[in-house]
Order: structure tokens, then sequence, then C-alpha cells
């Protein structure tokens, strides 16, 4: 037992039937699966499961069909992957999830140490409303259930949650390599902390910064929602991104932070451009005399040596968002650097880094550091609601 749930190896999976909540809402073209990512991290919990003579029995989502039965959305063409990245033979099981019966002869039928995948949990509008009928009509089809989607952990679907509570449940392993590794993020971290938020808007990050600012020693604030941080605190921040509107939020963020004897690390510096384009001409300023026709488009080279002075003092360090519009060069560089730095303190033994969220991986990809943190989570929401400091429901149903 970890943490209140059980591990996969405290099942019994020998000659079991094993339904694995797994993640293939991967995505797809032309009928071909273009980054099977999602799939390989499931490898490990198949394979033991064979090993034992279970049968896996996958069960997941795959786009929005709405709650309806939709060719376009059958996860029969994800199956060709499966086999490649397990490499065993997957057998595909059509069901409406209205009727089971069919699906439970074939899975009776199959041999031990099969690997099925079972059709879109969403082709049926249960799922989405965690309807506990269609959850007993997927427990019939299983002896126990195993989640290893994380990144659908932030759901309670009829899949995720209430499946979950019907049978012996445990978390498939890189579910516990997920949770443990977030464990040493937030959860236990060795202190100092230091958080760095970043992205766009301040909007869709209020309830990340308001949770982060209880929990951590140091919070670097980047990227675009800097901007409405500075024009809080009365700095004019020209034709940059900026949500006016917010100056009082952001200044309410602030004096907690400062009650909690949060340390709140913003841009001294700025790289400002008067073009959102890549290599448009650019020029440094102080982020008290920011032109006022140009726009803040990354971090200065002061700023950035500050937030590495900062990370040289943590232990621990959570990320999500870029600090700077990093798709486009030189706009890249603040963004870049600070990967870079991170990812040394990380090889060098000083430092656990935990970092997710959609753009965050694609930054440290492009960075080329996104094999050297301690973990880095490709589950967008889920880690998002997980840094929130929000129960996910599919974490919570495993541990009953
Ligand atoms: P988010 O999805 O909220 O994490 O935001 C990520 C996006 O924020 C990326 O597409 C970045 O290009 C963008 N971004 C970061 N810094 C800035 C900035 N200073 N101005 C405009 N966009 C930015």
């Amino acid at each position: 037992m970890s943490d209140g749930f059980k591990t996969l190896d405290q099942l019994d999976l020998t000659n079991k039937r094993v339904l694995l909540r797994a993640d293939l809402n991967v995505p797809v073209a032309d009928g071909k699966v273009t980054d099977a990512t999602r799939i390989e991290r499931l490898v490990p919990t198949i394979r033991e499961i064979v090993k034992k003579d279970g049968k896996a029995i996958l069960l997941s989502h795959f786009g929005r069909p709405k709650g309806k039965v939709d060719p376009e959305f059958s996860l029969e063409q994800v199956c060709e992957a499966v086999a490649n990245e397990t490499g065993h033979p997957v057998g595909f099981v059509a069901t409406d999830w209205v009727d089971v019966s069919d699906a439970q002869k074939a899975i009776d039928a199959a041999p031990a140490g099969s690997v099925l995948v079972l059709e879109n949990t969403r082709f049926h509008p249960g799922e989405e409303e965690n309807d506990i009928e269609l959850a007993k009509r997927m427990a019939s089809l299983g002896d126990c259930y195993v989640n290893d989607a994380f990144s659908a952990a932030h759901r309670a679907h009829a899949s995720t949650e209430a499946l979950a509570r019907l049978l012996p449940a445990a978390a498939g392993l890189a579910m516990e390599a997920e949770l443990k590794a977030l464990e040493a993020g937030l959860g236990k971290p060795k202190k100092p902390v230091v958080a760095i938020v970043g992205g766009a808007k301040v909007s869709s990050k209020i309830d990340l910064l308001e949770n982060l600012v209880t929990k951590v020693d140091g919070l670097v604030i980047g990227g675009g929602m800097a901007n409405t941080f500075l024009f809080a605190q009365g700095h004019g921040v020209g034709k940059s991104l900026c949500e006016k509107d917010l100056a009082d939020t952001a200044r309410r963020i602030m004096d907690k932070a400062e009650k909690a004897n949060c340390a709140i690390i913003l841009p001294i510096d700025a790289v400002v451009s008067w073009h959102f384009k890549a290599n448009s001409p650019t020029r440094l300023y102080g982020v008290d005399a920011v032109d006022p026709d140009g726009m803040i488009l990354d971090m200065g080279p002061s700023s950035i040596e500050r937030v590495n002075a900062a990370i040289d003092d943590a232990h621990t360090l959570v990320w999500n968002g870029p600090v700077g519009a990093f798709e486009m060069e030189p706009f890249d560089a603040g963004t870049v650097a600070i990967a870079k730095h991170v990812a040394k303190r990380t090889h060098d033994g000083h430092l656990v880094s935990v970092a997710g969220g959609g753009d965050t991986v694609s930054a440290l990809a492009h960075a080329g550091v996104k094999d050297q943190l301690t973990y880095v989570s490709t589950a967008g929401g889920a880690f998002l609601e997980w840094m929130e400091g929000k129960p996910l429901p599919g974490v919570e149903a495993l541990k009953n």
C-alpha cells in the first residue's frame, strides 16, 4: 500500500480478467497514431498482466463522440499502435456499452495472456455522467481493475471513478510512478520549494497561483501573465498581453504570498518587440521603462539570473508554463536558459524537478532537456488540477 492506494504487485493478476483503464486518447491522422507516448507508458503494466497469464482488457475514452456510437471515434484504429508498442497481438472488442453480453463472450473466448482493447467508453453518455449502471456493466467484464491513466484522473467518469469502487483496484505502474513524483514535488517535498508558473494568462491559472503561494517558498511568475502582475504594481506594460481587469486578483495573490512567507519573483527586465513575430527586432528594457508601443515577449538576462539563483537555493522545483513566447525565436531564450539550468541542477543531484502541462513539455523538448528532469508529466488537465491542490477523483477512488 502506497499513500492509501494499492499498487499492481498487491493485486492477484494470475489468470484474472484485468480491466485496465488506459489513456488511449492519442493523436490520430488518416487512421494512424502519430504520437504513441501515452501508449508507451502503458507497456510495463500490460506486460506485467500478461506475464501472470491475466487478460489485459484496456478501457479508454477517445475524442468527443458525445455519448453516441460514432465509427470516427472507434478505438479499433489504435489497436495496431498498441500491438506495435507492446510487441503483442491485440484483439479489439466492439460494444455499444448498452448490452455487453457479446463483449463478455469475446473476453471469455480469448486465451490467457491476451491483450484486448474495448470500444470507446464515451460511446455511452453514462461514461461522462459517472453512471453507476454503466460502471456495473463494465465491472461485469473483469475480476479486478487497474488504473494507469493519470491524465484522465481529474475526471469523475464511470471508467475512472465509479468502476474503481466496484472491483479490487490498484494503480498501474505508470500511475504509481506519476503519483510518487508528484508527492516529491508538492506532497512532501524537500524544502525550500520553488515554483515557476508561466504561460499566457493569469485568468486560466488563478487557482494554481492561490494554491502555490501557500505551499512554496518562492514563486516565479513569468510569461504573459507576469505582465498583469507588473501592471498591478504600477508598471507600464505597453502593448503587451495583459489582463488589466485582473490587477486586483494579482494584488490579492501577492498579499496572500506575503502573509504565507512566499517570495514572489517577477521579471526585472524584459525583451520587448514591436511585432508578435519570430525574429522581429528586439530591445531590452527594465520593467519600469518599457516602451509604450512595445510588447514584452520574454524575460531579460537579469531576470533569468535571478530565477536561476532562486533555483540554486531550492531543493525542489515545480514548473508549469513557459516564461516567454517560446515558440518564436528569440523569445525562447529565457525559457531555454532556465530549462537548461534546471536540468543541470537536477543532474548534479541538487534538485528534484517536476514539470508538466502541454506547453511546458514542448518547451522542455525545445530546450533539449525533456528527459533530464526528475519527472515530466504529459498529463495536461490532471497535472494542473494536482498543482491547484484539488483531489483527483480517479486517484481518490483507488484509495478505498
Ligand atoms: P499557457 O497555455 O497558459 O501555459 O500559455 C502558453 C503560451 O503562453 C505559449 O504559447 C507562449 O507563447 C505564451 N506566452 C508566454 N509568454 C508570453 C508573452 N510574454 N506574451 C505573449 N504570449 C506569451
